[in-house]
């Protein structure tokens, strides 16, 4: 029992007073020693040195753990003492309320906004009234039983006039001090029902606002992610790889007389076709990291990350294949009987947070290269120099 210093110091919340004793040497001696436990408390809590939640925890366990020692030691003198049932009765249920109280003050201390007055006002003035009161009636009571009296005309002669007043007093503090103790378990529990209501809303919140987020970042008719999200995507895998020096790779994708076919079949056939193609391309970009997005129109953008040229066109080849391979019909095409894809294709590795422009304007010129050279490929842009791709003469 490290901290259970008994002896008084300055920062004494309760001052051991020679009222407070019963005339009994044991219990006398734990009430003693019960004042120093109080007293280690607060200055663990509030003085000095701050102390872990482990350390103070342990000082308040060793307290509630004395107190039952001391209460369970009363409890047993008073029985050996025979005396009456009723004040034992009404003695035993203080002690278990006193246990029930401390408990859930100190669970609840992190809402206490005065913790030091609330806590240890409740431990020094409830040990107070407990010794001036049933103590002191419990003391008497056994000197008049030693005496020679009855354990009942022991406890009759409680309500002898000269104590009335006192006792009076001391009962009605007690009433008062446990309509307190009552009122304030009831707003203990309140404030931790609404704590937990608050917790509820806020999950649900964020909830709320992942669903909003991932829906600000996806296409709504095609179901994958939008420009914004790819812009930003394109900006950090830029600076990622600039950092890393690694090559970074971006397809452009672009439907083949895709203006003719929504004239042949309808804009919502169109509708239906641009998500069949946005599908079959998401088949081919499929590693966690990749992105696929709708650029715009009926254009669709593929980031490889870690990608070179050569990498690239592995996947571009790849994902036009694919769609040929829907064979949805396509009458109104000049370039296949079924819809058909064109991808340009750029790679480089970054030096510079503008190079994702850079990389674009490469993908677009070989996107342009593979419509002029007949659609339904990929072209690879030659050079990171976005002119060199674009053929002058077209
Ligand atoms: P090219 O082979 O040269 O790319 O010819 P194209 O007809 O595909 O090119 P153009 O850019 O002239 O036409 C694109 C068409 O795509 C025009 C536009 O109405 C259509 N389009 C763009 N977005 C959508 C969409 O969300 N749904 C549908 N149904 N059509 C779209
Ligand atoms: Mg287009
Ligand atoms: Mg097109």
């Amino acid at each position: 029992m490290a901290n259970s210093d008994a002896s008084s110091g300055t920062d004494d919340v309760f001052v051991w007073d020679d009222t407070l004793l019963t005339g009994l040497d044991a219990v006398d001696a734990q009430h003693h020693r019960l004042v120093g436990l109080f007293n280690a408390l607060n200055r663990a809590m509030f003085h000095g040195r701050a102390l872990s939640a482990n350390e103070q925890q342990a000082i308040f366990d060793e307290l509630v753990a004395y107190s039952r020692y001391h209460f369970e030691d009363e409890e047993r003198l008073m029985a050996e003492a025979g005396v009456d049932p009723r004040h034992r009765e009404l003695h035993a249920r203080l002690h278990q309320e006193f246990v029930a109280q401390v408990r859930s003050m100190w669970d609840a201390r992190g809402h206490l906004r005065q913790l030091g007055d609330t806590l240890m006002g409740f431990l020094t003035s409830w040990l107070g009234l407990h010794i001036l009161g049933v103590d002191q009636a419990m003391a008497r009571q056994m000197a008049r039983i030693r005496a020679g009296a009855s354990p009942a005309e022991a406890w009759a002669q409680e309500e002898d006039p000269l104590d009335r007043r006192v006792a009076n007093l001391l009962r009605m503090v007690g009433q008062l001090y446990h309509v307190l103790a009552a009122q304030n378990q009831d707003l203990l529990e309140a404030n931790a029902r609404l704590e937990q209501r608050v917790r509820e809303r806020t999950a649900e919140l964020e909830a709320a606002n992942r669903r909003l987020e991932a829906f600000s970042r996806i296409d709504g008719l095609l179901g994958i992610a939008n420009r914004g999200y790819f812009d930003q995507r394109l900006r950090e895998e830029i600076a990622r790889h600039t950092r890393q020096a690694r090559p970074l790779a971006i397809v452009m994708f672009d439907v083949d007389h895709f203006k003719r076919y929504n004239d042949h079949y309808g804009h919502q056939a169109g509708d239906a076709c641009l998500q069949a193609v946005a599908r079959a391309l998401q088949g081919e970009i499929y590693r966690a990291p990749d992105l696929l997005a709708r650029y715009g129109g009926e254009e669709l953008v593929a980031l490889l990350v870690d990608t070179d040229a050569g990498g690239a066109r592995v996947v571009a080849e790849r994902a036009v294949a694919a769609v040929r391979a829907l064979a949805l019909p396509h009458a109104a095409s000049p370039t296949a009987p079924v819809v058909t894809v064109s991808a340009g294709v750029g790679s480089m590795v970054p030096h510079a947070p503008d190079d994702g422009s850079r990389l674009l304007r490469l993908a677009d010129a070989a996107l342009y290269a593979a419509k002029r050279a007949g659609r339904n490929q990929a072209v690879v842009a030659p050079s990171e120099d976005p002119d060199a791709a674009r053929p002058h003469s077209l």
